[in-house]
């Protein structure tokens, strides 16, 4: 009897008439709109109670809103995963303020510093997607934070979920003297379009834009699922590169470029097909299958640009070129130039960590010394824009004084921390603040090390954080000590690099968390004596 033929499974693709749910997040979805729970928590949640919620808003719709609770204090890392959500989920709620582009104007800073001190007990953190994240947040205040938000044109709306999430922008577009091209009209167009609309607002799972202009590649367009970078094409006319594709988390892969040019005034149609085709095609029976990633790595980057161009867009997009280089750090911390002759102040908090006050405080120097306006970066940290160059010194002391560093250490510039145990559902160690002992510890010990190194800390295995573009990426996770007991440590990757390869899980290599110090600084130490010219940490690995 010849063997049966083995039957490809259906992954849920909508376009090849896999409509039915095939998991209980997409029965969820097509149960009921995410964007829906918004005037439940209106006119019913906020005005019931927590205890009014019903459990598939709570744990799935409130993402469409910005909105997921938080743990419960005290927790700790070794029952994470054993525990019911009911048991291990607070009564209060981490919300996400999105900030597309990174751009605030110097109003909607002093708003997001005031509802941070009214309803989230002063917290407010920088992710590494330039929104802020609140805490402690009770559903009876949600509305009123909503009213302020939407008054200076902030709001969370698709801040998480299976939606397009914020766009990440250039913190410089528009005002970069070295920029290739301005993304924000772009950046703008595809937000006021499609944020929110109940076109995108089903998608697999959570999809991620970067569009950038400028020559640093800030906006890691390799890790997205969707980028326009801007190049210029042998014409001389300015337009974008398209990535598809990036992703992190346990299968991490880079972006594949598309080898297109793209007008700027294609921009939003672009987003449009490529959104379109992973809303259509994207994998939805497996969560673990429903990135951008897995589809564009089966496809091929060939056949999504021809399924682009036939089915969503109705032409051919010519070819276009690669853009430069990036340069070796990416962030937009110090004293710059701008295009207009004024400058621009980038400063390091450590690990995206402020608070409401700090913030009331940056928007008070913003106004002073510039025009308020004020941008986050996804390396979670900040710049004040439109400052006289005689006043840039006068602004950096003053900054020095809130702790907030113009010319800072590498190790304050470049390390990065995921939200970890203190609020995070899934974390299994802290982060932020062993981050930030960390930065301090290496100030101390190694004074004078001023080489590009990155150091990213994660709470748990997936990836917020980054930790597989480090060069040290630091995955949290229970270890046992020198005297056999159970305590948070760290799986240690080393040599990543955006774009290039991703770190190494070197075998064995954990650590402790109290141990993390002794580890980093002896890493440090010998890469600082061995390497050779301008070899980089990746390379020395
Ligand atoms: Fe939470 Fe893990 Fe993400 Fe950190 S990496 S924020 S612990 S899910």
């Amino acid at each position: 009897m010849p063997p049966a033929t083995k039957r490809k499974k259906g992954e849920g693709q909508w376009a090849l008439g896999y409509r039915e749910p095939l998991n209980k997040n997409e029965e969820n979805k097509k149960n009921d709109d995410g964007l829906n729970v918004r005037r439940r928590i209106i006119d019913i949640y906020s005005k019931s109670g927590f205890d009014s919620i019903d459990p598939s808003d709570l744990r799935g719709r409130f993402r469409w809103m910005g909105l997921y609770t938080q743990r419960k204090p005290g927790i700790d890392g070794g029952k994470t995963g054993a525990l019911e959500d009911e048991e291990l989920e607070d009564r209060y709620f981490m919300m996400r303020v999105r900030i597309d582009g990174g751009q605030l104007s110097g109003p909607q800073l002093r708003t997001i510093a005031d509802v941070s001190t009214r309803y989230a007990r002063g917290t407010a953190d920088i992710t590494d997607r330039q929104n802020v994240q609140l805490h402690w947040v009770r559903i009876e205040d949600v509305p009123a934070i909503w009213e302020a938000l939407e008054a200076v044109g902030l709001h969370t709306m698709e801040a998480c979920g299976d939606v397009p999430r914020v766009i990440i922008g250039c913190p410089l577009a528009g005002i970069a003297a070295d920029e290739v091209v301005d993304a924000t009209p772009r950046l703008r167009e595809i937000h006021d379009r499609y944020i929110g609309s109940p076109e995108f607002s089903n998608l697999p799972r959570k999809f991620k834009t970067a569009m950038s202009g400028c020559t640093s590649h800030c906006t890691v367009h390799e890790i997205n699922d969707i980028a326009f970078v801007g190049v210029v094409d042998e014409a001389g006319e300015t337009g974008y590169q398209v990535f598809v594709g990036g992703g992190l988390s346990t299968n991490p892969m880079f972006a594949q470029s598309l080898g297109v040019f793209v007008k700027p005034e294609q921009t939003a149609e672009v987003w449009h097909g490529v959104t379109s085709i992973f809303r259509d095609y994207g994998y939805r029976r497996l969560r673990s299958r429903a990135r951008l990633k897995f589809l564009v790595k089966d496809w091929g980057a060939a056949k999504f640009r021809e399924v682009l161009e036939k089915e969503y867009l109705g032409f051919a997009l010519p070819d276009g070129p690669e853009p430069a280089a990036p340069l070796a750090r990416r962030d937009h911390v110090g004293i710059h130039p701008q295009k207009d002759g004024a400058y621009y102040v980038g400063f390091a908090p450590r690990v995206g960590r402020v608070d409401g006050e700090l913030l009331g405080v940056i928007g008070d120097l913003a106004e002073r010394y510039g025009s308020g306006r004020v941008r986050t970066t996804n390396e979670q940290k900040m710049v004040i824009l439109d400052v006289p160059e005689k006043d840039t010194e006068a602004l950096a002391d003053e900054l020095a004084q809130h702790d907030l560093q113009v010319r800072p250490s590498t190790f304050r510039r470049q390390t990065m921390a995921c939200t970890g145990i203190e609020y995070c559902k899934l974390a299994i160690v802290d982060t932020k603040q062993r981050a930030m002992d960390l930065i301090d510890e290496l100030e101390e010990r190694l004074p004078d090390f001023d080489q590009p190194l990155t150091i990213n800390v994660n709470g748990c295995p997936n990836a917020c954080a980054r930790i597989q573009v480090a060069d040290i990426g630091l995955k949290g996770q229970l270890v046992v000590d020198d005297d056999g007991e159970q305590v948070e440590g760290f799986q240690i990757h080393l040599g990543g690099r955006l774009g290039a390869s991703f770190g190494k899980k070197v075998r064995g290599l954990k650590t402790t968390s109290a141990g993390l110090t002794d580890y980093v600084e002896r890493v440090v130490r010998r890469f600082d004596e061995q390497r050779t010219g301008g070899e980089t940490f990746a390379e020395w690995v």
